[in-house]
């Protein structure tokens, strides 16, 4: 059972990403993987071969084997490592031995004093309260693959995530033993924090993506770095930093893509004020019936 979040993580970047991409080393290689090879090298030192295929449904399997119970936001927490909590990435190694099971705890273990709060705390309603999850309604979802410009009504709701979310684990009363202690910084994410800057994000070239960005968050290619883009253009709207506004015009300026020349327009506007005014009124865009009508839309913000 691995523990993602076994020391913080640089506030400016927890608000961000979603806690488990910050150290994901399945491109890196130079953590977990690393573990997982001395784990199998010690079973197979014992006699016992393995294999440790991804397209396993881990969270079901550590259930199976009792090593924790589900959560009504449909995330595994763990029995005996995080404090209960669900910060918590289950890997189920495929071994040529059999060994007496565990009880199965496949259950849902939420107090009923909670009352529900990771549903109603979810920004976007994709958690169903019946153990199901629309993972086309989910931020994490909708911020690495969904299609299109984000629309109008869930930039608000997607708030300050620009990939991943960790709403529905931060309410949570099961996570808070581990979050309320003190733990040391992850000195290798904190090493990588200037990087994610939403500004150098927002104006990052291929280069930048792939030796920076890609190796750490990899859900998207480099034909996907629109995406990236909208999503920063959409925080920064949504910090309502006044500091933003020239990066967004700027942005503007140097993309071609409609997505993300028409979110630097919203993002504008949902900052506000005069400065935003004067700044969309010097946007001027020639063929793009999309940004033509998130200028006209965001001027009305103003
Ligand atoms: S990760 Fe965020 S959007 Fe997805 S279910 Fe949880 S709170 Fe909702
Ligand atoms: S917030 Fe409440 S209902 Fe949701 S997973 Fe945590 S304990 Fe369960």
């Amino acid at each position: 059972m691995e523990v993602y979040f076994r020391k913080s993580y640089p506030r400016s970047m927890e608000g961000n990403f979603g806690r488990c991409y910050l150290d994901d080393d399945r491109v890196t290689r130079d953590g977990l993987s690393k573990r997982i090879k001395a784990f199998r090298s010690f079973l197979r030192d014992n006699g016992i071969d393995s294999k440790v295929p991804f397209n396993l449904p881990h969270r079901v399997a550590a259930a199976r084997a009792g090593m924790g119970t589900f959560g009504k936001n449909c995330l595994f927490y763990s029995n005996k490592v995080a404090r209960g909590g669900s910060w918590t990435l289950p890997i189920a190694f495929v071994i040529d031995e059999a060994f007496e099971p565990d009880m199965p705890t496949m259950e849902i273990g939420c107090p009923d004093w909670c009352r529900n709060t990771c549903i109603a705390a979810c920004p976007t309603r994709a958690l169903k309260g019946n153990s199901q999850i629309d993972p086309r309604k989910c931020i994490s979802y909708l911020s690495y693959f969904g299609e299109g410009i984000t629309p109008l009504e869930l930039r608000e709701p997607m708030g300050m995530f620009v990939y991943g979310c960790d709403r529905c684990q931060n309410v949570c009363p099961r996570n808070q033993p581990w979050l309320a202690q003190g733990l040391p910084m992850n000195e290798k994410v904190a090493a990588k924090e200037d990087y994610f800057e939403l500004s150098r994000l927002l104006h990052m070239d291929r280069e930048y993506f792939e030796t920076k960005i890609w190796p750490h968050m990899f859900y998207m290619s480099y034909q996907d770095i629109w995406r990236w883009k909208m999503n920063v253009a959409r925080v920064m709207g949504n910090s309502r930093d006044k500091k933003y506004i020239v990066d967004l015009v700027r942005a503007f300026e140097d993309n071609t893509d409609e997505r993300v020349r028409g979110m630097t327009a919203w993002a504008i506007g949902n900052i506000g004020g005069q400065e935003a005014l004067t700044a969309l009124k010097g946007l001027i865009d020639e063929t793009s019936d999309l940004v033509k009508e998130e200028i006209r839309t965001a001027k009305e913000f103003c």
